[in-house]
């Protein structure tokens, strides 16, 4: 491992060459490395679910292919992307995205090498250099790409990765005067310290952050899709930005759902995420187990009421949180205002449309939502009403790469998908040319 200063200036170094690069060429690298990453999948499955103890059935079959599917896209982006020319009083002009520089890019544990390359895939292709720090809890995969982009002969210097402490390692690289761009992903307190450091130099930064986002059960909807919507925010032990953590139900089907939620959370399967049958593994370290049952124990205390789980489950070791929903629970509580990041939902209910709305909003979030109805014109209305990056109806976690992806209030700032990586990770030049003043129209 070199030091950070030291992977920034390698960056540099290389950005001329990288950047000169013919797109095509760029282009093709980046299809190389998602070559090299279908020939490892199941490798990067096995560490990675090593790393963070996400599910390996996941790993193997949805993100690490989805990893290489993220280079492919965005290589296949970049040869398409592009602008019409038009007209100013008979002037031209052509818009272009010059790439930018270094870039430093920051990622968080519970998706490492998924979200990493929704940054490092946009960053290449547009021609930049990059320094990725991963989390410290989940290093691993970060390291093992570097090797495949050397293997499928990137030039060096084009992807350095640095290992180290946040506050240590992360902190140097956002600090430094010769990176171009930051993107962040990870927590709103560490956003913080970026957007700081990032001010001193006035570099641009794009933050992908923690949610608090809603569920929200109308009764005309159909109930069992409802409830396996609902259970779905179990996913990767809740480990999850978007995760809808707060269920708000309408009142006249509230104990219905309730009952049919209880008893498909008591199918869940709990245990090694090795094993193909499991559903819910470990959270990713005792520190986070820890984390998530003070919130709990907080809320208990403050008068709410376990209908499912409420604890660890210590016969499994120290690191399984049994799948918890909590009801009784005020709208101004801790438990209903802060991101827990752990298998831990609320409940709610509401009488109208209005109420629903406000109650969703009100949270210093706004990264997703997802709606459960019957009736579109209410998905439409409510909808529009939402404050969210992403808003789901009657379905959860669909994502395309060409749709913009990101948070509004505390939950970011920027959006990543298609063009918008391209705006964030390009100095978007404009060139206006006049028809006159050439030598051969006199
Ligand atoms: P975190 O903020 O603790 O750490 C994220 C990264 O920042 C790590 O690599 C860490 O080493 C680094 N870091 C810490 N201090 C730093 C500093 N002073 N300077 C520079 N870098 C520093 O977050 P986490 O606990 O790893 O991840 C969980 C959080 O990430 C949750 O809030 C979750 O919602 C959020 N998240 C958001 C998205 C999204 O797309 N919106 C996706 C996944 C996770």
């Amino acid at each position: 491992m070199i030091s950070a200063p030291a992977d920034v200036a390698a960056a540099k170094a290389a950005f001329p060459g990288w950047a000169a690069t013919p797109r095509a060429e760029r282009a093709r690298l980046l299809h190389a490395i998602a070559d090299g990453v279908e020939r490892r999948v199941e490798e990067l499955a096995q560490v990675e679910t090593a790393d963070n103890g996400a599910l390996l059935r996941s790993h193997r079959r949805g993100v690490m292919p989805r990893v290489a599917h993220n280079f492919r896209f965005f290589a296949d982006w970049l040869l398409t992307l592009g602008h019409e020319d038009f007209e100013t009083r008979g002037h031209t002009n052509q818009v272009s995205w010059d790439p930018a520089g270094p870039c430093v890019l920051i990622t968080p544990w519970n998706a490492p090498l998924m979200l990493a390359t929704w940054k490092v895939a946009p960053a290449l292709a547009a021609g930049n250099t990059v320094v990725l720090k991963p989390a410290e809890w989940s290093p691993l995969t970060a390291s093992l790409l570097a090797d495949i982009a050397a293997g499928a002969g990137l030039p060096d210097g084009v992807l350095n990765v640095v290992q180290g402490l946040g506050g240590e390692a992360g902190a140097a690289l956002v600090s430094h005067p010769d990176v171009r761009r930051i993107s962040f992903t990870g927590s709103v307190p560490t956003a913080r310290h970026i957007a700081g450091a990032a001010a001193a130099n006035l570099t641009p930064v794009s933050l992908e952050l923690g949610g608090k986002s809603p569920l929200l059960v109308f009764a005309d909807a159909d109930l069992d899709l409802a409830v396996d919507l609902a259970v779905e925010q179990y996913d990767n032990a809740g480990q999850v930005c978007l995760a809808a953590t707060r269920l708000l139900v309408e009142s006249s089907v509230a104990e219905e759902f309730t009952r049919r939620f209880a008893a498909r959370a008591a199918e869940l399967v709990q245990g090694d995420p090795r094993e193909e049958a499991t559903d819910l593994g470990p959270t990713i370290h005792r520190r986070q187990l820890d984390k998530i049952d003070g919130f709990v124990r907080r809320a208990l205390d403050a008068g709410a009421r376990a209908v499912v789980g409420g604890g660890p489950d210590t016969a499994r070791g120290d690191l399984y949180y049994r799948p918890t929903l909590l009801a009784d629970v005020a709208q101004d509580s801790e438990i209903v205002q802060e991101e827990v990041f752990g298998p831990v939902l609320t409940l709610q209910t509401f009488d109208t449309e209005d109420e629903a709305v406000e109650l969703a909003n009100d949270t210093r979030f706004g990264l997703a939502a997802t709606l459960a109805t019957g009736d579109r014109e209410r998905a439409e209305r409510v909808t529009a009403r939402l404050a969210a990056g992403t808003v789901w109806v009657n379905c959860f976690f669909v994502r395309d790469l060409r749709a913009p992806f990101g948070g509004s209030r505390h939950s970011g700032i920027g959006r990543e998908g298609g063009t918008w990586s391209f705006d964030f990770y390009c100095d978007v030049k404009n060139t206006v040319t006049a028809p006159k003043g050439w030598r051969d129209h006199g």
